[in-house]
């Protein structure tokens, strides 16, 4: 497909609604110019590889219809980037205004030696120097980027790339609008349900649907049916999902809500807990576990009890979720939480010290050492069973408190599958004002 308009994205409304408005600026150079207004430096497209950075910076350039010069890291030796550089830049200054379009900005600038995750310094610098000296050009720097963290933050700062768009992976509808969209002009079956597709490629991007529907066409052909069927679609999505697991293995919806409540147990803990943390939430299976919640403790996070107490709380919210919501019935899908919970707590008085001296002991497999005495091991495991109690009684209370969120999250898990973090955030927004609550980034429950 050849995109010539930023219409031709498919979902990512936002995203487009910026895209349109820098194709507006550029058409409007002449204007700001006389009124004294620059355009912005630099676009900067981020995101995981296939969710449509690159059609999105080629629609840009397409629909603001001004002069493009494409730089490639595949076009100049190391030792002649700057030159090559400059000679790119000095032709887009020529015909202002105009883009200079940078696809995969971290292979330019990347480490080759170390593959991913950090940056050349010496190349970094070249291209901020080029961009530096063509600032006020009236040229527009358009970059892709598949890792985000991995470039120097020195191409962050203003009058660098000052708009940075950071594509995330297709909600639901997005998943939706883009399967329709590609499943137009071929013969679709009418008992599809691109709803269910939609579902059942959470966590895929642009990319893989698009692949997704043309393998399920290639399935179809290949049982010699003359239309794309619902079979097809399962067995395209079931290879790239479940390795191949077909529909029929998968749950009753009855067993999905236990799930989705459980996972959303998880999710709302770490909502109030620590917000930053969350990163998608997900009822398909993942490895051993039926579902999946992410919170995370930022890595350049310093941990503090409290912080560590709240990730604990998180841990055992599955389990404390299921009580509330099933009191009649146990289920055993907490082990690996439990497990890991224990671990936690056994840390904080082992390793840490956080709750005096008298449970420190030598880290490592403290139980098997040998100069840990039978008191003192009966001492540390009824301070962590004491500490878990205390957890798990923090965790219903925060639960209880939210307990339609929790409902709300669980009926959407049900329906959707997963959750990305634009889509969590999105519902605790609505609920927050329905409830009135103010914003809050501290936690709820008190840990003093
Ligand atoms: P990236 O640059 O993020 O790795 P691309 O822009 O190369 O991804 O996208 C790969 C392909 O996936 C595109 O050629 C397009 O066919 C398809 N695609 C991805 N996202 C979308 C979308 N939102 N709308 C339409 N097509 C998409
Ligand atoms: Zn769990």
């Amino acid at each position: 497909m050849r995109t010539t308009s930023v219409e031709d994205i498919v979902g990512y409304e936002s995203e487009k609604k910026s895209l349109k408005e820098i194709c507006f600026l550029l058409q409007k150079y002449g204007e700001l110019k006389d009124m004294g207004i620059r355009l912005p430096h630099g676009v900067l497209l981020g995101g995981e590889p296939g969710v449509g950075k690159t059609v999105m910076a080629k629609a840009l350039i397409a629909e603001s219809g001004v002069p493009c010069v494409r730089v490639s890291a595949g076009e100049a030796e190391q030792d002649e980037l700057s030159e090559y550089l400059e000679a790119r830049f000095a032709e887009a200054t020529k015909a202002t205004p105009s883009i200079v379009f940078m696809d995969e900005l971290d292979k330019l600038v990347g480490d080759v030696e170390n593959f991913r995750g950090t940056y050349n310094m010496a190349n970094t610098r070249k291209v901020l120097q080029a961009i530096n000296d063509h600032k006020d050009d009236g040229i527009v720097v358009v970059a892709t980027v598949n890792d985000m963290h991995m470039l120097c933050e020195a191409f962050k700062r203003s009058g660098r790339f000052d708009r940075i768009l950071d594509i995330p992976l297709p909600t639901f509808e997005d998943r939706l609008s883009i399967f329709e969209h590609y499943c137009k002009g071929k013969p679709i079956s009418k008992r599809v349900d691109g709803e269910y597709v939609a579902k059942m490629t959470a966590g895929m991007s642009g990319a893989d649907i698009e692949c997704l529907v043309n393998e399920a066409g290639i399935h179809a052909v290949l049982e010699n049916s003359k239309t794309v069927r619902q079979k097809d679609f399962d067995f395209a999505v079931g290879q790239k999902v479940f390795n191949g697991t077909s529909r029929e293995n998968t749950l009753s919806d009855d067993e999905y809500f236990v799930i989705a409540t459980h996972e959303a147990g998880h999710l709302v803990a770490g909502l109030i807990n620590n917000p930053d943390g969350v990163t998608g939430v997900s009822i398909l299976p993942q490895g051993e576990s039926a579902g999946h919640c992410g919170i995370a403790m930022a890595d350049n996070e310093l941990a503090t009890l409290e912080k560590v107490r709240n990730l604990i709380v998180g841990m055992l919210a599955g389990k404390a979720s299921e009580q509330l919501f099933f009191p009649d019935a146990v289920y055993l899908t907490s082990s690996s939480d439990v497990g890991r919970a224990a671990h936690y707590a056994k840390r904080l008085l082992t390793e840490d010290g956080a709750f005096g001296l008298e449970y420190l002991a030598e880290s490592g497999n403290m139980f098997d050492a040998l100069d840990v005495s039978e008191e003192k091991k009966a001492r540390i495991e009824r301070k962590s069973d004491e500490i878990l109690s205390d957890c798990f009684e923090r965790a219903t209370a925060l639960l209880t408190e939210h307990r339609d969120l929790v409902t709300t999250f669980a009926r959407q898990l049900v329906r959707r599958y997963s959750l990305n973090r634009p889509e969590i955030l999105r519902i605790y927004s609505a609920y927050r004002r329905k409830n009135k609550k103010q914003p809050t980034a501290e936690p709820v429950v008190d840990c003093a």
